[in-house]
């Protein structure tokens, strides 16, 4: 999945809100920023800034290394943005609003729903016969409602995200492959030089025998 900074922002907002944008232009392409440099870019006070880092840490997207200051004693901390971690959380979240959609979209096809021609409310079947078909806000009788626009709006929406995971799945099977590939090479590598570094190992002994015999 190529995570485009609209994704990442996406995900950023849901976790910081507006004020978080900032922080992540900050971080993104670089590693071990420190927090003062950050409060400092930022305009805001050391706490704010550590709050919202401390956050995206509770949500494993970002990562820290500590370093004491020798001068006054204290440690500093250093962020860095977890790309895999926010991919991995992009996915859940998206995934999650499936679920939900999916099962809103099973429950507008089961169910009737009846509205009140004044809007004030929306019941299914079994609530609009608690109230005997009547509205409980304005008494007005209530009327069964089309929801095929409903349902299709939902359909629709399913069907993109279903789309989009679809994508994101395969571009990660592909990266998974490719990685397990590497590390395969570099294995096979390795087993070669040690191979070499065996033969020659050998192929040296009966000399260094020589050497000695005629020493003695
Ligand atoms: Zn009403």
């Amino acid at each position: 999945m190529r995570l485009t900074q609209k994704k990442i922002e996406e995900i950023m907002l849901s976790i910081l809100g507006e004020e978080g944008l900032s922080l992540i232009k900050e971080l993104s392409g670089k590693q071990n920023v420190s927090e003062f440099e950050l409060a400092d870019k930022l305009k805001k006070d050391i706490k704010i800034v550590r709050k919202m880092l401390y956050l995206l840490y509770n949500h494993n997207l970002v990562s820290f290394i500590r370093k004491k200051d020798k001068i006054k004693g204290w440690y500093i901390y250093y962020w860095t943005l977890q790309p895999e971690s926010i991919k991995f959380s992009y996915i859940k979240r998206k995934k999650e609003l499936l679920a939900k959609l999916q099962q809103r979209l099973e429950e507008e096809s089961r169910e009737l729903y009846f509205t009140c021609p004044n809007k004030c409310v929306r019941l299914n079947f079994d609530q609009a016969m608690d109230f005997e078909f009547h509205c409980p806000e304005c008494g007005e009788l209530l009327s069964q409602e089309d929801n095929t626009e409903r349902i299709e709006t939902l359909r629709k929406k399913v069907s993109e995200i279903e789309t989009e995971l679809e994508e994101l799945m395969e571009k990660r099977k592909v990266r998974k492959i490719a990685t397990k590939a590497r590390k395969k090479e570099v294995k096979v590598r390795k087993r070669e030089k040690q191979r070499k570094k065996a033969t020659t190992r050998k192929a040296a002994k009966p000399k260094l025998k020589k050497i000695t015999k005629k020493k003695k």
